[in-house]
C-alpha cells in the first residue's frame, strides 16, 4: 500500500534521474544504470575509509545512513568482522524495519543479535512502523459542510486527510510499534537506537493542507482561529508531536527505557524554518521572512511534544536552494544555509539531550529537470561538520543516493576522528558560540570546559589576525588557526594562550 519514506526519497530521485537519462540518451540505451548494491557500499567503506585513530566509543554516535543497511555476509563470523570493521571507521549499520516483511524482520533481528554480541548499539530505522496514518480510508478524510469527504496530496500518492480523525489509525500505528518492540524483546535483544524518516504522513501544514482544513467542519471545530496560520500550524504540530509520543516513543520506552529515539527534522528551533524539503510549498497567506532570495517560513514547536530522546535536525544542500543566496560564492552559499539550519537547532537545544544531525555534502538533483547545482568544496563541508560538533552536536546521519554513500561517509569520518582527540570537551564541554554573520567573514564555534575552549575558526575572507568574541561576559581573543580544532585557555583580562 504505502512505500516507506526512506525508500520514497530514493525512488523519486532515481525515477526522475532515469526519465532524464532516457530523454537525453534515447530509449535504445539502458534506461537505468546499474545500481550500487548495499554490499558494494559496505565493502567500499571498509576499503576506502581509514580506521579512526580515536574511536567513537560512547563519546559520539557513529555515522548511520539510509544506505548503510540491507547487507551482511551470511556467515556470522564474517558478519561480525564487517560490523567491527565499520565500527573502527565510525560507522554503524541499522536495520530497515518493514511492517509485514518477514525478510526485513529476520535481517533486523539477526543484525540486532550480532550487534548485541559485539557490544554495539542495536539499531533500527523504523519509518515503516510509524507510517500509515493516512492509509486511504475514507474515515481519515476531511468532511465538507454537505457531509462529503475529501483528501489532498502532499507528494506521492498518499491521500492526506483530516488531522482530527486519526484516533483509530493511531491505535493501528501503536500496534505496529508494539509488534516491533515485541520482536526485539522476544529475541532477547535490547533496542538501543531508533531512527525515523517520517515526514509525509500524519498532520502536516504545508502545501494544500491549510486550504483543505479551512473547508473541513471537523478541523474548524477543533481549531479555534483556524484562519490564522500560526494557530493552525501549532495545533497540527502539537498533535503531530503527541502522535509520535503516544504511538512510538512511549511504546518503545516501556520495554527499552534507555533507547535513543528521534525522527527526521524534529528538533528544537527558534520558530522559523530556514530550509525546504523537496516537495514542500508555502501556502498562500503565510507570513514569511526573506533574505536575498530565500524565503523563511514560520515553524511551530513539535519537538517538545514528542518525548524524543535526541534531536534530529536536517542540514541538506537541496539543489534548488542553491539559488537562495546569489550574493555569496558557492562554498559560502552552502555553508551558510547548512549552518543556519544546524545552529537553529543547536542554540535552542535543552542541555544534556543529544543532537544528531542529518547531513549531506553534495546537492541532490531531486527535481531532475536541470543540472544539479555545484557542490561546496569538501574542505568547506568539513568546516560545517566541525562547527556543528562544537555547537553541541553528538554525531551525524546521512541520506544519500547509493552511488554517493561511500564518498559521503569518507567526507565525515576524518572530522569525527579529529574531534575525538578532545573526548573530554565533546563529552563535558558546553557550546558557547552560536554566531553566524550574514556575509562571508569569520565564523567561530567553541566548547567550553572550565577555563579552556575547544575552538574551530573558519575564515571566508582574508583575516589573518585574532578576532574577539565575548564568552560568558569575557572578551576572548581567538587566534587565526584555519582548518583545525585547537584548545586555548581563557585568561583573565582577555589574553589568550593556546595549548595543544
Ligand atoms: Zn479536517
Amino acid at each position: 500500500m504505502h512505500k516507506e519514506a526512506l525508500t520514497d526519497r530514493g525512488i523519486v530521485a532515481l525515477t526522475i534521474a532515469a526519465i532524464g537519462a532516457m530523454i537525453i540518451i534515447g530509449i535504445a540505451q539502458p534506461a537505468v544504470a546499474q545500481r550500487t548494491t548495499s554490499e558494494e557500499i559496505i565493502r567500499g567503506i571498509i576499503e576506502q575509509v581509514s580506521p579512526l585513530q580515536h574511536p567513537v566509543g560512547d563519546t559520539l554516535q557513529p555515522i548511520r545512513g539510509s544506505r548503510l543497511t540491507g547487507w551482511l555476509p551470511e556467515d556470522d563470523d564474517e558478519a561480525r568482522e564487517v560490523l567491527l570493521a565499520l565500527n573502527e571507521r565510525g560507522v554503524s549499520l541499522f536495520a530497515n524495519w518493514r511492517v509485514g516483511n518477514d525478510d526485513a524482520r529476520a535481517f533486523a533481528l539477526r543484525l540486532g543479535r550480532l550487534q548485541q554480541e559485539l557490544g554495539l548499539a542495536v539499531s533500527v530505522h523504523a519509518t515503516s512502523a510509524m507510517t500509515g496514518f493516512f492509509n486511504g480510508d475514507e474515515s481519515t478524510f476531511h468532511v465538507a459542510e454537505d457531509g462529503s469527504t475529501y483528501s489532498w496530496q502532499l507528494h506521492g500518492a498518499r491521500k492526506m486527510g483530516c488531522a482530527f480523525r486519526l484516533d483509530e489509525r493511531a491505535e493501528a500505528i501503536r500496534g505496529q510499534w508494539q509488534d516491533l518492540v515485541n520482536a526485539y524483546s522476544e529475541a532477547g535483544l535490547t533496542l538501543d537506537w531508533v531512527s525515523m524518516d517520517w515526514y509525509s504522513d500524519g498532520p502536516v501544514e504545508w502545501n494544500e493542507s491549510w486550504e483543505a482544513s479551512k473547508r473541513c467542519v471537523v478541523c474548524r471545530e477543533n481549531v479555534a482561529g483556524i484562519e490564522h496560520f500560526g494557530t493552525f500550524q501549532q495545533a497540527l504540530r502539537t498533535l503531530r508531536g503527541e502522535l509520535q509520543r503516544e504511538c512510538a516513543v512511549k511504546v518503545v520506552q516501556a520495554q527499552f527505557p534507555d533507547v535513543l529515539i528521534g525522527n527526521w527534522a524534529v528538533a528544537p528551533h527558534d520558530g522559523w524554518r530556514y530550509w525546504f524539503d523537496f516537495y514542500e510549498t508555502i501556502p498562500e497567506g503565510v507570513p514569511i521572512r526573506t533574505e536575498q532570495l530565500a524565503e523563511y517560513r514560520p515553524w511551530a514547536d513539535e519537538f517538545s511534544h514528542t518525548g524524543y530522546t535526541y534531536a534530529n535536525p536536517t542540514c541538506y544542500p537541496w539543489d534548488d536552494m542553491y539559488a537562495w543566496y546569489p550574493e555569496f560564492d558557492t562554498d559560502f552559499r552552502w555553508f551558510y544555509m547548512l549552518m543556519k539550519a544546524g545552529t537553529n537547532a543547536a542554540r535552542n537545544m535543552p542541555t544534556d539531550l543529544p543532537m544528531i544531525t542529518w547531513v549531506k555534502w553534495r546537492p541532490t538533483p531531486v527535481r531532475g529537470e536541470k543540472e544539479p547545482a555545484p557542490a561546496m568544496s569538501l574542505e568547506v563541508y568539513r568546516e560545517f561538520l566541525a562547527h556543528q560538533l562544537l555547537r553541541g552536536g553528538d554525531g551525524f546521519m546521512m541520506w544519500s543516493r547509493a552511488e554517493e554513500a561511500v564518498d559521503e561517509v569518507a567526507a565525515i569520518a576524518p572530522v569525527l576522528d579529529e574531534a575525538l582527540r578532545w573526548r573530554d570537551f565533546l563529552e563535558e564541554g558546553e557550546p558557547v558560540l552560536f554566531e553566524l554573520a550574514n556575509r562571508p567573514t569569520t565564523v567561530v564555534s567553541a566548547l567550553r570546559l572550565g577555563d579552556r575552549l575547544l575552538v574551530r575558526r573558519t575564515d571566508f575572507e582574508d583575516r589573518p589576525f585574532p578576532v574577539t568574541r565575548v564568552i560568558d561576559g569575557m572578551r576572548v581573543k581567538i587566534p587565526h588557526r584555519p582548518g583545525e580544532f585547537f584548545v586555548m585557555d581563557i585568561c583573565a583580562g582577555g589574553g589568550v594562550r593556546t595549548t595543544e
